[in-house]
């Protein structure tokens, strides 16, 4: 047991996850959150437009992703992500109707690239190769200036896997944040990529099992409580202001702040942290997936980039989506329907549907903003910072978030 008690600020992923390390080596933790549920951007609630429950957005994680890995078994969720025992990938070319799915095989040395039937359509040897060109990639590189982005594999893979997992257009993106997934899926074998969904939702997998742990550990949580304003004395945060009351702090207390970095900079104005965003659109219907559906479809040349199949509705993922932000929400699901329709061959009206527009769903993964990206280190003795936007080399991801909570619960259980 650490002496002092830990003040964690936001039950977001990066939160959640510095708050059940902490208690899970014995650390006394007071979890505040603003809103009125846990979970920040990656949450599930109830939809009165679907009368169902749904995420705010779909989010998928991989086999590999250690830190998911680590996490989920900590909190006992980890039949909570599903996904098949192999790699697999479906596509759909909404252009031109065709349909082809990549088998990639389970080890790091790739040979499913030397198998047409497993690779993708019309992509040469050459062209996965030149992979290997983000690799040397310094850190101000963005992608263009590395790949020639353009042929099958860019169209069909690269750009789509790149778009994902930066949500920024992949030509402008840090080459380094590139290099980091490519790493982290390609270069490890199709064992570490293979798709992993929170099931039945995002909550059930990440959010309520982590708080029902840290009640299990004698934490506090607070929720709906927003912290106004953190009071600095010295080189240390001696109060936390709460609307309504205050909490002073003694040493050796700490601080986690794992607000996003819009609100670290507002409670904290000395802090340099990434200052643009990029905006994910997720579409919703209800309709039951079809018997046999793919669990995941990426879409080539449409609206829609990934459909999720659930059992009780279909989401569809557009990422980098700033460009569709003022667009009509009823416009929008008319063309997002339009493509999960063909690409689920389904006919018939459009089901009741949901817009979720989520305007600032990460940091932009620009060579620029990632140089922006503090350490979990701050001038004050005792405020440790987490969340996607704090440097773990990483782009802005669950893994990404999880990590950061470990990292800051780390440097909280050594800090003075
Ligand atoms: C639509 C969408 C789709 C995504 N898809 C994927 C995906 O497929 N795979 C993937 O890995 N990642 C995905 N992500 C990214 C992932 O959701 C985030 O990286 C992760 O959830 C960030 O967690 P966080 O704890 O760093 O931040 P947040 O979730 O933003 O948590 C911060 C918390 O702080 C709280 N807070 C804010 N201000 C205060 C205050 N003053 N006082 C107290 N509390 C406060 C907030 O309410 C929030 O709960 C997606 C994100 C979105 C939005």
């Amino acid at each position: 047991m650490t002496a002092g008690r830990v003040y964690v600020i936001g039950a977001g992923l990066a939160g959640l996850s510095a708050a059940v390390n902490l208690v899970g080596h014995g650390a006394r933790v007071t979890l505040i959150e603003g809103a009125n549920q846990a979970g920040g951007r990656c949450r599930s609630y109830f939809d009165a437009a679907l009368d169902q429950v749904i995420d705010n957005g779909n989010h998928l994680v991989l086999s590999g992703n250690a830190a998911v890995h680590r996490y989920v078994h900590r909190i006992g969720a980890h039949a909570q992500l599903t996904g098949p025992r192999h790699a697999r990938f479906a596509f759909f070319d909404a252009a031109t109707g065709a349909r082809w799915i990549i088998h990639p095989n389970d080890g790091p040395l790739a040979w499913w690239v030397l198998t047409p039937s497993r690779r993708v359509p019309d992509t040469h040897l050459g062209e996965y190769l030149s992979i290997l060109r983000l690799l040397g990639a310094g850190a101000d590189a963005p992608v263009e200036s590395v790949l020639s982005c353009s042929g099958a594999l860019w169209d069909r893979l690269l750009a789509p896997l790149l778009l994902a997992a930066l949500n920024t257009d992949p030509r402008t993106a840090s080459a380094s944040l590139a290099a980091a997934v490519i790493r982290q899926t390609l270069f490890k074998g199709g064992r570490a990529y293979c798709p992993r969904i929170a099931t039945p939702h995002l909550a059930d997998a990440f959010v309520t099992p982590a708080l029902s742990y840290l009640a299990q550990h004698g934490a506090t949580v607070i929720l709906g409580k927003r912290v106004r304003t953190l009071r600095f004395e010295d080189s240390r945060v001696v109060g936390v202001e709460l609307a309504g009351h205050s909490i002073a702090l003694e040493p050796p207390d700490r601080i986690v702040l794992a607000v996003p970095a819009w609100v670290a900079t507002d409670l904290v104005p000395q802090l340099r942290a990434p200052t643009a965003f990029r905006a994910i659109i997720n579409g919703h219907f209800a309709q039951p997936a079809p018997k046999g559906a793919e669990p995941i479809i990426g879409v080539i040349g449409g609206l829609a980039e990934w459909i999720f199949a659930f059992s009780d509705r279909l989401s569809v993922t557009v990422s980098g989506a700033d460009r569709l932000l003022d667009e009509d929400r009823d416009s929008l699901a008319q063309r997002l329907w339009a493509d999960v329709a063909a690409a689920h061959n389904l006919t018939g009206p459009m089901p009741r549907w949901q817009i979720v527009k989520e305007r600032r769903a990460t940091f932009a993964a620009t060579p620029q903003e990632d140089s922006r990206r503090p350490g979990p280190v701050t001038p004050w003795g005792n405020l440790i910072l987490a969340g996607d936007w704090v440097q773990t080399g990483l782009p802005a991801t669950i893994e990404g978030a999880l990590r950061s909570g470990e990292m800051a619960a780390e440097l909280s259980l050594t800090a003075a």
